[in-house]
C-alpha cells in the first residue's frame, strides 16, 4: 500500500495523527524535500529508507515507490501541506493505477490555513465575502486563460494566492485591473507555522515593496480582501434572534440554517 500524506504547513505537531503513525510505521518515505519540514522525517523508524523528491523526475518517485511496494514495503509519499492543493499527485495516482497499485490519502493541513491562523484571520465573513478564491499567478506552469488574477479579482471574494511571490508588482496591477481598490487590504505570510513565520500586513498596492522591505521572496502566501479589516455583519447561527437545528431563537418565524 502506498499512501500519499499531508505533512501540513510547517510546524511538525500540525501533520495529522493518522499522518503520523503512517510515518512511523513506513519502510520508504519520498517526502517533497523543497517544503517539507525535514524534523518530520525523524518520526520514522531507524531502518525507514528516505528519499527525497526535489531531485528526483516524476519517472524515478514511480519506480521507487512501485519497487518498495512489491516488494511488500509501507510506503509514504510525503507532500506539503494538503495534497490536494498543487501536489502534482494526480500524475502520481494515475501511474500506480495503470501500475496496478493501490494508494489512498491522508489529508494535511494545507498552508492557506496556517495563514489563516497565522492572520488572526476568518476567511469568510458575512457581509464580505461568502467565499474563497485559491489560485496562483502564471509562472512556468501556466493558468488557464479563463482563470485570470483579474476575472477573480472582479467578484471581491477573499483570494489566497500561492506560488507568486516572485511577482507581486504584476499581481497588485491584476489585482487592481480586475477591481480590486489599490487600499484593499492585504497580507503576505511567510513559511506560516515555521519558527521563522512572518506576518506582513499591507495593501494590494503595496504587495512588492512591503515583501522586499522584509526579503520574502518565496514561501509565502498573499492574502486579499476586506475580511482583514472593517466591518462585517454578525453571524445568524449564534444570534440569539435565530432559531436553528439545535436552539430555538426569540424569533418565531422558525428560520433554519446550517
Ligand atoms: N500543498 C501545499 C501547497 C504546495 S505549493 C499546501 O496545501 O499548502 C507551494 C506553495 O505553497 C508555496 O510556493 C507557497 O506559496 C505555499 N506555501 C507552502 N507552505 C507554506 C507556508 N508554510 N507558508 C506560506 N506559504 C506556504
Amino acid at each position: 500500500m502506498i499512501t500519499f500524506v499531508g505533512a501540513g504547513p510547517g510546524a511538525e505537531d500540525l501533520i495529522t495523527v493518522r499522518g503520523q503513525r503512517l510515518l512511523q510505521e513506513a519502510d520508504i518515505i519520498v517526502y517533497a524535500g523543497s517544503l517539507v519540514n525535514p524534523g518530520l522525517l525523524s518520526m520514522a523508524g531507524a531502518d525507514c529508507e528516505i528519499y527525497n523528491s526535489a531531485k528526483m523526475t516524476l519517472e524515478e518517485v514511480m519506480d521507487v515507490m512501485t519497487a518498495g511496494e512489491r516488494a511488500g514495503k509501507k510506503v509514504v509519499r510525503l507532500h506539503t501541506g494538503d495534497p490536494c492543493l498543487y501536489g502534482a499527485i494526480r500524475e502520481q495516482m494515475d501511474a500506480l493505477e495503470k501500475a496496478d497499485i493501490s494508494y489512498e490519502v491522508c489529508p494535511g493541513v494545507s498552508s492557506f490555513c496556517g495563514a489563516a491562523a497565522a492572520l488572526g484571520a476568518e476567511y469568510t465573513l458575512p457581509g464580505v465575502s461568502q467565499s474563497v478564491v485559491i489560485t496562483r499567478m502564471a509562472g512556468r506552469t501556466p493558468v488557464p486563460e479563463r482563470e485570470s488574477i483579474q476575472s477573480f479579482a472582479a467578484h471581491q471574494a477573499t483570494m489566497v494566492i500561492f506560488l507568486s511571490t516572485g511577482m507581486l508588482k504584476e499581481l497588485s496591477a491584476e489585482l487592481i485591473s480586475g477591481g480590486y481598490e489599490k487600499e484593499t487590504p492585504a497580507a503576505i505570510v511567510y513559511k506560516a507555522t515555521w519558527p521563522e513565520e512572518k506576518v506582513l500586513r499591507c495593501t494590494v498596492g503595496t504587495l512588492a515593496e512591503t515583501a522586499a522591505a522584509e526579503n520574502v521572496t518565496k514561501t509565502a502566501l498573499i492574502v486579499v480582501g476586506r475580511i482583514l479589516e472593517g466591518e462585517y455583519d454578525r453571524s445568524k447561527l449564534y444570534d440569539p434572534s435565530f432559531t436553528t437545528e439545535f436552539r430555538k431563537g426569540s424569533d418565531t418565524a422558525g428560520q433554519k440554517t446550517e
